[in-house]
């Protein structure tokens, strides 16, 4: 039996990946895909919640989407810098987890730095995997992803002018999940209301397209299909 290789998604804050795919990720949990978050801080700038809440508020919301969830350290929450170090080590990751789809933040600069910068991390990081000939990823064997897509934490972080793909997420079940997701994010829920935000703009996104609630990612690289019919649909437009 084929194993479905998992799906990785990055994250620079204890929170990204909820806010900002978390009913993507709620529907693929839901058609069995295997899933592993890692997160590359644990939130420490924050206005709200200190690190130990904020890494079990994550823990808590991936178990809720039924995912795996590591942690690890590169500059800290509000100090990530564009370093081939870093490239590295998320490369060494990425040949280790052997992932089919990689989802990490755009890499749009109007937003909170660490999420551009490790959206670009991490696309450096899916190159580097794939490449035989580097000595300090020598230890595992190099692997090809098939897609890096991003995803937005917000309006502003969408990229300009660019189509995105999107996710139809409009069953009750992803809506009830991947809104219990964002709410065990508890201590980041004091200041504005993030859940309102993004099942407002999953909805706006769904309505443009003719479904209930739908999330975009945005493609690294074209998509390709077998035919223009293996399309199961398209979005229809007012
Ligand atoms: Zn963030």
């Amino acid at each position: 039996m084929n194993v479905p290789l998992p799906l990785l998604a990055f994250g620079a804050h204890p929170d990204d990946i909820e806010f900002g795919c978390g009913g993507i990720i709620a529907r693929e949990a839901q058609a069995g895909h295997p899933i592993h978050f890692i997160l590359c801080s644990r939130g420490e700038a924050g206005t709200n919640g200190t690190p130990t809440v904020r890494t079990k508020e994550a823990k808590k919301a991936a178990k809720i989407l039924g995912a795996t969830i590591e942690f690890i350290t590169l500059d800290g929450d509000a100090h990530l810098e564009i370093r081939s170090a870093h490239a590295l080590k998320l490369a060494s990751m990425i040949r280790r987890i052997k992932p089919a789809v990689v989802l990490a933040p755009t890499t749009e600069q109007n937003q909170h730095p660490d999420h551009w910068r490790l959206g670009t991390l991490v696309r450096d990081a899916t190159r580097l995997a794939r490449y035989g000939g580097l000595a300090k990823l020598k230890k595992s064997p190099a692997h090809a992803i098939d897609q890096l897509f991003f995803y937005a934490l917000g309006a502003g972080a969408e990229p300009i002018g660019a189509s995105p793909v999107l996710i139809d997420i409009s069953t009750p079940a992803i809506i009830t999940t991947w809104t219990n997701s964002m709410e065990a994010h508890a201590s980041q829920m004091k200041t504005r209301n993030y859940v309102e935000l993004q099942l407002a703009r999953a909805r706006v996104h769904g309505l443009n397209a003719g479904v209930g609630h739908a999330q975009p990612l945005w493609p690294n690289d074209p998509l390709i299909f077998d035919s223009l019919t293996s399309l199961s649909r398209s979005a229809s437009k007012f």
